[in-house]
This record gives structure tokens, sequence and C-alpha cells, in this order.
């Protein structure tokens, strides 16, 4: 029995209700993947069962476990999203080997990964990652201010700004997860009618897909629901 593919797929039917419940157009919520400290084993499962894009959070990780894989995988080239929190000494690797950046959040960083950026790549995918809440204890920049980093970052030829992320307070209530990402869609939807033409909203995991998928949603992070409990001392390393 393989639990890795059978949860995958029932996540996918969790979007898929989720999708028709609050009358979103089919297939228009995708999957990442969030392989942070998995083993190479789990996520060649998840690749058989046809997952494609993979959420990373820490480089040292997820470095050596990418180079395997995208070796194996040449003829179907794997998707790397980076997801964590991101150091000035990281960016030239992250620029270097993902596809994608969720967790941009200050104007410092957003210039390393393009001056960065391999010219012989495609410009790297940005998120915003948005503390939509004005949590405290959260990171990502304050919905004021991102206008102005987004204003930037479409000025940056190396990177290609695709839309907004955020993390809200773990809350266990439908109507309480619902909030903070009604208010990141309305950013949203606010920095489209300036022109953006986002077409991102990074936004749910595990615990709270369905919630975010009401508000918007069209990429979910799903890494528990998937790969089963993360040991705890790889939750912050
Ligand atoms: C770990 C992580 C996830 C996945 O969380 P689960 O609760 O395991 O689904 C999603 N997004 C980010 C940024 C993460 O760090």
């Amino acid at each position: 029995m393989n639990t890795i593919a059978q949860r995958l797929e029932e996540i996918q039917t969790r979007i898929t209700q989720a999708e028709i419940r609050f009358q979103r157009p089919p297939g228009s919520v995708k999957l990442l993947a969030v392989s942070k400290t998995r083993p190479l084993a789990d996520i060649e499962v998840a690749l058989a069962a046809g997952q494609l894009s993979f959420g990373e959070n820490y480089l040292q990780d997820a470095l050596p476990k990418m180079a395997a894989l995208n070796e194996k995988q040449a003829d179907n080239p794997i998707n790397w999203h980076y997801i964590g929190p991101i150091q000035s000494n990281k960016t030239s690797a992250i620029a270097e080997h993902f596809h994608w950046v969720h967790t941009v959040d200050r104007l410092k960083i957003a210039q390393r990964l393009n001056d960065q950026r391999p010219d012989n790549l495609l410009p790297l995918n940005v998120c915003i990652q948005v503390n939509i809440s004005a949590d405290p204890n959260k990171s990502g920049l304050n919905a004021e201010e991102t206008e102005a980093l987004a204003q930037t970052i479409r000025n940056l030829p190396r990177l290609k700004l695709r839309g907004l992320m955020t993390i809200p307070k773990y809350e266990t209530d439908f109507d309480l997860q619902r909030l903070p990402f009604a208010a990141l869609q309305q950013l949203f939807e606010t920095l489209n009618q300036k022109g953006f033409e986002l077409d991102t909203l990074s936004m749910g995991m595990t615990q709270d897909m369905e919630a975010a998928i009401a508000e918007g949603a069209t990429l979910v992070r799903v890494g528990t629901g998937i790969f089963g409990e993360r040991h705890k001392s790889y939750h912050n390393p």
C-alpha cells in the first residue's frame, strides 16, 4: 500500500471538491507539494504519481535532492519553488536553482535575486510575501508597503512578478481562517486594477486550504497532507 500516493490523491480530491463548493473554475487551483525535510524516495513516489511542482525551505536540505532528481527527470522537468525565509547570503543559490520564489519581502533581496539570476535561464517567478494580518511574529511586509515593492520588482528584468503569498496566523475555525485570505485577495485585486497583471495567489496549507480556495487561492502549498507528519526537530532547524 502506497500512502504518499494515496494522500496525494486525497489532497487532489479536496482541491476539486473545494473548487466545486466555492464556484471556482475546474483546475484553477494548483497543488504545490511541500517536500521540505522529506527524503528523496518520498519525492520520487509523488513524482511517479504525476506531481511535478515541489516547494522547499532549507537550501542545504534541498539542493542535493534537487540535483539528483533533476538528472532523473531530464525529460519531464520538475518545477522547484523556494518557500522559506531568505537571507542575503542565500540569494545566489536560490536564483540559480529555483523556478519560483514565494517569500520576497524586501527590496534588497529582490535586487540580489535579479542580479544573480543566470542569463541562460528564464526570469525568476516571484511572489511577494505579505504579512496580511500584521502579526508581529510573522514575516512578510505589510499590505500598505506591497505596492511599492511590486513596482520595483516590475522594473527588474530578471524577475517576473507573479503574485502574492501569505502564511496567516493558525486558526481552526473556518470563518476565521477565511479572513486573512479574503484580505490578501482584496490586495491582489487592487494591484491588478492598477495594472500589475498578477496571476498567482499562493495561500492555504494542509490545515486551511479550503478556506484559501474559498477566497481565491490559485496555488495551495501542502506538506503534511501529502507526506505525513514532519519530524519535530525539523520544524525550526
Ligand atoms: C511547511 C510549509 C507549508 C506546508 O505546511 P503543511 O502544514 O505541512 O501543509 C506551506 N507553506 C510554507 C511556507 C511552509 O513553510
